[in-house]
């Protein structure tokens, strides 16, 4: 088959000129070629094999470019890069490779293009366009990747066993391919998967959160971590999660499966925000469960303080997987220590329940509704759609409320230099108290948020405190 037009971009004539000008075959590969037949949109990155000096053929390039752009090497793999159009083009020679226990790093020798897609992870990503003036555009599959593509199977091109424990991560990437792409792992694959979950402990963190952020961004993130719960992957990455699996049945009563619960929060959430933030934080919402969960003779199932918990546990689990310690891990604990606050509300809507809420969660106010609405998984028709309404209520509320109050990005109406120069202090505990007594009133509605109610109340507490106001 001939895919010419997959080539019209006109960076591809530069690189066969290029390459014929060095007397190289070159080819593209891999991503590229696998988006382009899959309709996936256009590609930010394409990889060029050269049968040769991989850097060779990109120093070249770069020359017959009009921008002559920088050509980044990076000498230890043997590949370079540059980029045109906003696209980055990554050049690599063609390469045999064998693989030690204990690295995910083979050893390298140069190859022919065949020898170059047997090194490959999977049959749709060994998929190749000749760059080559005699053939042009064809396509080069030697593992029948085309067919796979068709069906949605993702298939090594040798044996999984092999392929999967050479480099582990591939495990990863198997998983996040079958969830993006809504294809399915071959049954080989996956048995080789489970068989060599443990060699996944050779990959870095950095690298296992690359592939778990690309399984979260996707439309449905549960297939994803479904395979990773099937293959046991998940209790080496995420055990917290995996702790969520399961019933309890004492005494007649059960309570839910957390975990697949989860999961079906994750997807919901997926369809109504693309802020990979907000989707960690509904799939950690709830890993506060496992360890309060408790039997009541009385009550049935609890889960005291999963929330405090939970949140907790998130600076753990960020720290451990060497995710950033910032200002995002501060988001998702904010998001899980809140997950439960607007359902309380729900019910009963009362101003100041609302003003506290807008007052705690702040700008991400709407990140928390999103991520209540979001929990919503009974499959009661009538439940489900009363519970919404709670919700639409709660956001009505927030906004009638902000909007006379603004609480959101709270400010004092009466500062700390105005409180001490109304009683001649020093900075000291009284103005914390005041300040204090101020936004209880304020947030309580008993005043509303402006400075001379507030000036007013200052007066009051002063006085019960013993400060005598200064006259003016
Ligand atoms: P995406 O851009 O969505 O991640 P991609 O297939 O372009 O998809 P890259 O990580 O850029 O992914 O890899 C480019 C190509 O390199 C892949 O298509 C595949 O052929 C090959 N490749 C990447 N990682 C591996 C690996 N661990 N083992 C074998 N081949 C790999």
């Amino acid at each position: 088959m001939n895919y010419k037009q997959a080539l019209k971009h006109p960076i591809f004539k530069i690189i066969s000129q290029s390459a014929e000008a060095l007397q190289l075959e070159s080819y593209v590969i891999g991503g590229f070629v696998r988006d382009y037949l899959l309709e996936r949109g256009n590609a930010k990155d394409i990889d060029i094999v050269a049968v040769g000096n991989g850097i060779d053929l990109a120093n070249k390039v770069a020359e017959n470019l009009p921008t002559q752009p920088k050509v980044q090497v990076f000498k230890t793999y043997g590949t370079a890069m540059l980029r045109f159009d906003d696209i980055e083009i990554e050049f690599v020679g063609a390469r045999k490779e064998s693989y030690n226990e204990d690295s995910r790093n083979p050893v390298v020798e140069n190859g022919t293009l065949e020898d170059d897609q047997n090194r490959r992870d999977f049959t749709i990503n060994a998929l190749a366009l000749s760059l080559n003036e005699a053939n042009y555009g064809e396509l080069l599959d030697p593992f029948n990747g085309i067919e796979d593509l068709d069906k949605g199977i993702i298939r090594t091109p040798l044996n999984p066993d092999i392929t999967y424990s050479d480099d582990p991560l591939r495990m990863m990437r198997a998983i996040r391919f079958a969830t993006q792409l809504n294809f399915k792992i071959e049954d080989n694959s996956l048995k080789s998967i489970s068989k060599n979950k443990d060699r996944i402990k050779i990959i870095t963190k950095e690298r296992i959160v690359v592939e778990l952020n690309k399984i979260l961004e996707s439309d449905k993130p549960s297939i994803g971590f479904k395979l990773l719960e099937n293959t046991r992957l998940l209790d080496y990455i995420l055990p917290e999660l995996t702790a969520l699996k399961g019933i309890d049945e004492i005494e007649g009563q059960r309570h839910k499966d957390n975990f697949y619960h989860t999961l079906e929060v994750v997807d919901n959430i997926a369809k109504t925000t693309d802020n990979l933030w907000l989707r960690w934080a509904a799939l950690l919402h709830d890993i506060g469960k496992a360890p309060t969960k408790k039997f009541h003779k009385k009550i049935g199932w609890t889960f005291h303080a999963h929330e405090f918990v939970g949140s907790k546990m998130v600076y753990k689990l960020f720290k451990r997987l060497k995710m950033p310690l910032n200002d995002k891990m501060k988001f998702v604990q904010k998001m899980v220590l809140m997950s439960s606050r607007p359902i309380v509300l729900a019910t009963e809507v009362t101003d100041s329940a609302v003003r506290r809420l807008v007052f705690d969660a702040g700008e991400y106010v709407d990140d928390l509704m999103t991520l209540c609405e979001a929990d919503i998984t009974t499959k009661n028709p009538k439940k489900f759609e009363k519970y919404h309404n709670n919700f639409k209520r709660v956001r009505d509320k927030i906004i009638e409320v902000e909007e006379r109050d603004r609480v959101r990005d709270f400010q004092p109406p009466v500062s700390g230099e105005e409180i001490m120069k109304a009683f001649n202090l020093r900075p000291s505990r009284e103005i914390g108290i005041i300040k204090e007594a101020i936004k209880e009133a304020i947030l309580e509605g008993e005043i509303p948020n402006e400075h001379d109610a507030a000036f007013q109340l200052m007066l009051e507490k002063g006085k019960s405190l013993g400060l005598k106001a200064v006259e003016v």
